[in-house]
């Protein structure tokens, strides 16, 4: 045999070892061969507007990165960067606009200084519940009308998780009535902030990091966070012992995916539907990780000492007119007046149905549970 045919039968051998190799190596190490859809390779960035000590939350837009891979045969790869790292938290609205990143994960009540109906895409003061929310945006006019907000911004939107009701957070001494809130220093940001100031509370902004050592110190009586997983974490149960329910200003958050409306554009129409699928995987992650970590979580707490009580009725009661009256308040703008029309109806018929059966047997539940 000529040398040169030699080299090359061995190099012919060789590749085919490596080709049966990779496939053995699939089917041993990772299931079935992975399908290969003959796409484009791609790479995108995602900024995400929060922080990895935010897992739940975080990881949401990693369970969406994951899938898309998995489903385009690793060729379309998204990259998710926690907040400040590409971006800050809040302009991530304003990168995806602008195309700086192909796509962003973010809660649109965020930007609400840009238009305020974007508090309808997240949540608003008794607005719906988690439930409520995807029933909306996936078949009612939800999605519709939000997606018509968002191309003023080039932006595609997706629902990208809930974290479910909120707790209406830690505060050094008990509320008996509204009077009790009268010049009460609370950390709690956004709409639902605006609607304690009416309450004459003195609303307080600080970020995440230093509201335990402001409640240790004194310089808040009360601040909100999330729920028991992510409030525990931040261990607020040791600066303040009473915990206070429902979290009426966020009673179903939705985050959002956005996506360029141009990069969404270049997309073959197969990363479209995996994209698409992957958003709505995400969207049911976070929301049932929230649900399995928080009773344990609450369950914690409670036996650690901590107090829970409802807020007062004639609070829940103040609390509901104020928000009734600060959300209508935009209805002179047509657009607003028609995304708040069509939720409030939503929401109307949604009540009805949810308090009678759902809650019912809720309620049953808690009063009469079974000792299994
Ligand atoms: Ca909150």
């Amino acid at each position: 045999m000529e040398r040169r045919d030699f080299m090359k039968k061995t190099a012919l051998a060789t590749s085919a070892s490596v080709v049966l190799a990779g496939c053995a190596s699939d089917a041993s190490d990772s299931g079935p061969p992975t399908v290969q859809t003959g796409g484009p390779r791609l790479r995108w960035r995602l900024a995400s507007s929060f922080s990895r000590s935010l897992d739940t939350i975080f990881k949401a837009a990693e369970v969406l990165a994951d899938r898309v891979r998995q489903l385009t045969g690793e060729r379309f790869d998204i990259r998710v960067y926690p907040a400040g790292e590409l971006v800050p938290a809040f302009e991530v609205l304003e990168s995806v606009q602008k195309a700086t990143v192909q796509m962003g994960h973010s809660a649109s009540y965020y930007y609400i200084g840009k238009n305020p109906a974007l508090a309808f895409d997240c949540t608003v003061p008794f607005g719906l519940t988690a439930r409520q929310f995807n029933a909306w945006a996936y078949h009612g006019s939800g999605q519709d009308l939000t997606q018509r907000m968002f191309a003023d911004f080039n932006i595609m939107n997706f629902p990208g998780g809930n974290t479910g009701i909120q707790m209406g957070g830690w505060f050094n001494r008990e509320i008996h009535s509204v009077a009790d809130l009268r010049g009460l220093k609370m950390r709690i940001p956004g709409i639902g902030g605006r609607v304690m100031d009416r309450l004459g509370v003195t609303v307080q902004q600080i970020p995440s990091g230093e509201i335990y050592p402001a409640l240790e110190r004194g310089v808040i009586d009360a601040a909100e966070w999330v729920g028991p997983y992510d409030d525990e974490k931040l261990g607020f149960a040791r600066v303040a012992r009473h915990y206070y329910y429902p979290g009426w200003w966020e009673p179903g958050p939705n985050l959002s995916f956005y996506v360029s409306q141009a990069a969404w554009d270049r997309l073959p129409a197969d990363y479209q539907h995996a994209l698409e699928g992957a958003t709505m995987e995400a969207n049911m992650y976070m929301l049932s990780r929230y649900d399995a970590l928080n009773p344990a979580a609450f369950k914690r707490l409670l036996d650690g000492g901590t107090e829970i009580h409802p807020f007062p009725e004639d609070v829940m009661q103040a609390a509901a007119e104020s928000s009734r009256e600060l959300l209508a308040e935009g209805t002179s703008d047509p657009a607003y007046a028609q995304i708040y029309d069509n939720y409030t109806e939503w929401q109307t018929d949604a009540d009805w149905w949810f308090a009678t059966a759902e809650h019912a047997y809720s309620d049953f539940r808690h009063r009469v549970p079974d000792r299994r």
